[in-house]
């Protein structure tokens, strides 16, 4: 399967719309952020290397995700390799959503296989309901996702 080419205006646009909606955003991503990314990634083709390197940038680094994903999608390493279909996706998921939140929602409930792209409202919503939990209820879903999609990967060690 070909890679996406990188393109320097979409670049842009995801860093001028990440600039305007992370500027209060915390370091400290939500935990669900940081798996549907990697989880994004891994189904089309990160290898356990990129994936090491992309939790880095997240957990450890704590780039905000524009950040992280401007770098990832100018990265020449990642040009080159399967990993690039996903990161185009998800710089593709973001600028359509114009809404962090959103962005990971949308990773966790739509099949980007199969779908483009797209502003989905219900992803949005469902991410205001979630953030608005109290911790407790926030704990149970934490639990109830992890049935569905696991703990979080572990990209680092191999
Ligand atoms: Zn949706």
């Amino acid at each position: 399967m070909s890679l996406p080419a990188y393109n320097e205006k979409k670049h842009e646009k995801m860093l001028a719309i990440g600039r305007k909606l992370e500027k209060k955003q915390t370091h400290q991503l939500e935990q669900p952020f940081v798996e549907t990314i990697m989880q994004t990634l891994e189904f089309f083709g990160a290898d356990g290397r990129d994936l090491g390197q992309i939790k880095i940038d997240l957990c450890l680094a704590k780039y905000k995700i524009w950040d992280a994903m401007g770098m990832w999608y100018s990265s020449e390493y990642f040009q080159s390799k399967p990993i690039y279909r996903g990161i185009d996706k998800l710089v593709d998921v973001y600028i359509k959503q114009n809404h962090v939140g959103g962005f990971a929602w949308f990773l966790r409930g739509h099949d980007l296989e199969c779908e483009e792209p797209h502003r989905c409202e219900d992803c949005i919503k469902s991410y205001d309901d979630w953030h608005n939990q109290t911790p407790e209820e926030r704990m149970e879903d934490q639990k109830e996702m992890e049935k569905f999609y696991g703990p979080v990967i572990d990209g680092g060690d191999d």
